[in-house]
């Protein structure tokens, strides 16, 4: 049983992908490549063609004969170079490969037409078949059937008009196409070749693009894991604030820069009021919502520099820069009265929510993180004392 062909399999024969949907897709990436090719060629082989009218003068001289021949390579040059234009113009060589193919067969057909017209150079007309040939084969790109074609038909088309008109011996008829039949092959061949390797390259290339969009979404997608990785590893779930242990290294890093550079740093521990009421009076998703609001609140009223945490249940900490105890003062105050203000769901409206806070000041370069978060606790436990909805001050 014959096995289906690859995607990327190339015919033997015709040098295209097996699969019709990929030599769409190859020849609509090189028309506009192949265009420009076919542009070039054809007014190259058109100037060639215009320019042997010189050699017919020398050899024919101003003969009836001579114009004929003038007359036929005028039509075949404005032929190829309006052929030329309307390739340059309309010439898409996926949807109009019959366009490409139809120069050669101008070219081929003026070609032949020089045989009846200059019987007697016929030497130098088979080198020039010869040279066409090939030039067709190499020179017009990525038509291999069309130009195995068009080639077959100008050395048929040579050898009958020689036979007809130059009068030739059956030897010299095999000759020549002996001659040709090799020129056809070694063209075929090579374009065959060509063909297949620009395909494979194409096939490559295409593999490479393949996989280096896979590797950059592997790539997006590790990203992505790691920063959920890191979220969950420094982030708390329900407030999205840093958690305590992530809050603890940015703000021991805020407490060393402050001490060098000579500067306060206020350390508040924020704990709600009788928050286990808010539970067991409307639920722990009540609770949960009041912990978000709260956390909103504190992030909002904090600094660029400064930084926040989730220390545990209900309890908030948060580390202030630059900041001495008059402003950590008015700070908390300010805070405690936001989270008074908050705007609270429906149905906890007779809920009077406060915080209270405790504050710490470092004042020497000993002092560490930890002491600071005991003493802003001590205070927190001596506002609770109090009364609660208080904020209390650390005092050497
Ligand atoms: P105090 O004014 O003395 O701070 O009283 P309190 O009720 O706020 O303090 P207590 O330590 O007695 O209760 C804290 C409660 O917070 C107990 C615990 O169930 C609750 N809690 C801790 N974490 C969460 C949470 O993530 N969500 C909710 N809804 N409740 C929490
Ligand atoms: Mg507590
Ligand atoms: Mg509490």
């Amino acid at each position: 049983m014959a096995s289906r062909p690859t995607p990327d399999q190339v015919h033997w024969l015709t040098g295209q992908f097996c699969e019709d949907s990929k030599e769409v897709t190859y020849q609509r990436s090189i028309t506009s490549r192949v265009q420009f090719e076919a542009c070039l060629s054809l007014i190259v082989a058109a100037c060639i063609f215009g320019m042997f009218s010189i050699s017919d003068y020398s050899l024919l001289g101003l003969t009836k004969e001579y114009y004929l021949l003038v007359a036929m390579r005028c039509v075949v040059v404005v032929l190829c170079l309006s052929l030329a234009l309307i390739i340059y113009r309309w010439g898409g060589y996926a949807d109009s490969a019959w366009l490409h193919a139809l120069p050669l067969w101008v070219l081929a057909t003026g070609i032949i037409l020089i045989v009846p017209l200059r019987p007697d150079s016929l030497s130098t007309q088979t080198t020039a078949v010869v040279v066409a040939t090939m030039a067709f084969y190499l020179l017009i790109p990525n038509l291999l059937k069309v130009v195995t074609l068009a080639s077959l038909y100008l050395s048929a088309g040579f050898i009958v008009s020689a036979v007809l008109f130059a009068d030739i011996t059956p030897m010299t008829t095999l000759r020549i196409a002996l001659l040709l039949i090799m020129a056809n092959a070694v063209g075929f061949f090579a374009l065959l070749r060509l063909e297949s390797l620009q395909r494979k390259q194409f096939s490559l290339l295409h593999e490479e693009r393949h996989q280096n969009c896979k590797l950059l979404k592997e790539i997006a997608h590790r990203k992505s894991l790691e920063t959920q990785l890191r979220t969950l590893a420094e982030r708390d779930a329900l407030t999205g604030l840093n958690n305590r242990g992530h809050f603890i290294k940015l703000a021991t890093a805020l407490l060393h820069r402050s001490q060098h550079e000579n500067m306060p740093f206020s350390l508040f521990m924020i704990d709600v009021d009788h928050f286990k009421k808010i539970n067991d009076t409307w639920g722990h998703s009540h609770g949960d919502w009041v912990l978000t609001k709260i956390a909103e609140v504190c992030s909002q009223s904090l600094r660029p520099m400064d930084v926040i945490g989730r220390f545990g249940g209900e309890e908030f900490v948060m580390a202030l820069p630059n900041t001495g105890p008059e402003d950590a003062q008015m700070v908390a105050e300010q805070l405690k009265k936001q989270v008074a203000e908050l705007p609270l769901k429906e149905g906890m409206s007779e809920l009077c929510l406060s915080i209270t806070i405790g504050i710490a000041v470092a004042h020497n370069e000993k002092t560490t993180l930890e002491s600071l978060i005991k003493q802003a606790d001590q205070m927190l436990y001596v506002g609770k004392r109090d009364g609660r909805n208080k904020v209390v001050m650390f005092q050497i």
